[in-house]
């Protein structure tokens, strides 16, 4: 077989077909996105099995295909995705529908591969915190895009940002402050604490952001902001962040 090609990638998507086979989609490190056969990997003793679950990170030996790869080989590697915890599982729901949205097929992104698998191999480590990293990945995503929200002017009338609360707006990819953003339908609430973590994420201080002691609400607040910034970006409902929402509660557009 001259023609395998070895690679690594993340399992983003699958489903079944034919009689026993699986087709997968993956964000890999060489070929970005692609779409791959599994022949017999629903059969009870498959051979690749444990290296095609949704999320993992795998070392693949593929023969490339004009529409499709064809998988002869898929190992696990990095941590392995604890599965009951449903938090973390979400998490990483969010990040495959993210990526998947954000990267198009055959368009290799090594850097972004490396990203994303730190991210990945963190969310699915127990003692990190998946959801930190989830907003992290999110808005270097974003970063990459160059689609960043504004955080320094009102994205209503363009006055300078203060330090105090104010509100996202998804459609103005900004944030407004005071009679700026009480009036406005759809706004996620940004206090004073949260848009200091957003401009910290802005000049990429990653190791103190991994310190900070996060409260639920200023988790809760980021986290609520960037993917509804992103999903807004994308044109794309992410149906995990969804999930992610109902198990915290709250990512209630104000009304
Ligand atoms: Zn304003």
């Amino acid at each position: 077989m001259a023609d395998l090609v070895s690679d690594e990638g993340l399992v983003l998507r699958r489903r079944a077909f034919a009689e026993a086979d699986r087709i997968l989609v993956f964000f890999t490190r060489d070929q970005g996105k692609l779409r791959g056969v599994a022949r017999g990997a629903r059969r009870a003793k498959a051979r690749n099995a444990a290296g095609l679950d949704l999320l993992t990170r795998s070392e693949l030996l593929l023969v490339p295909g004009r529409n499709m790869a064809v998988l002869a080989q898929a190992r696990a590697v990095g941590p392995t995705w604890p599965g009951a915890d449903i938090v973390r599982t979400a998490c990483g729901g969010v990040l495959a529908e993210l990526v998947d949205a954000t990267v198009e097929e055959s368009h290799p992104d090594p850097a972004l591969y490396q990203l994303v698998s730190e991210a990945r191999d963190r969310m699915a480590t127990p003692s990190e915190d998946a959801r930190l990293e989830l907003a992290l990945l999110s808005f270097q995503i974003a970063a990459g895009g160059g689609y960043l929200p504004d955080l320094h002017r009102c994205a209503v009338c363009g006055e300078p940002l203060q330090d105090r609360e104010g509100g996202f707006l998804p459609a103005l990819g900004g944030i407004a402050q005071g009679g700026c953003w009480q009036a406005q339908p759809e706004v996620i609430p940004c206090s004073a604490a949260t848009l200091r973590v957003l401009r910290r994420m802005e000049s990429g201080d990653l190791p103190l952001l991994r310190r900070l002691r996060w409260s639920e609400p200023l988790r809760d607040e980021v986290e609520s902001i960037l993917l509804a910034h992103l999903e807004h970006h994308l044109d794309r409902p992410l149906k995990a962040a969804r999930i992610l929402a109902d198990l915290r509660g709250l990512a209630v557009p104000r009304v």
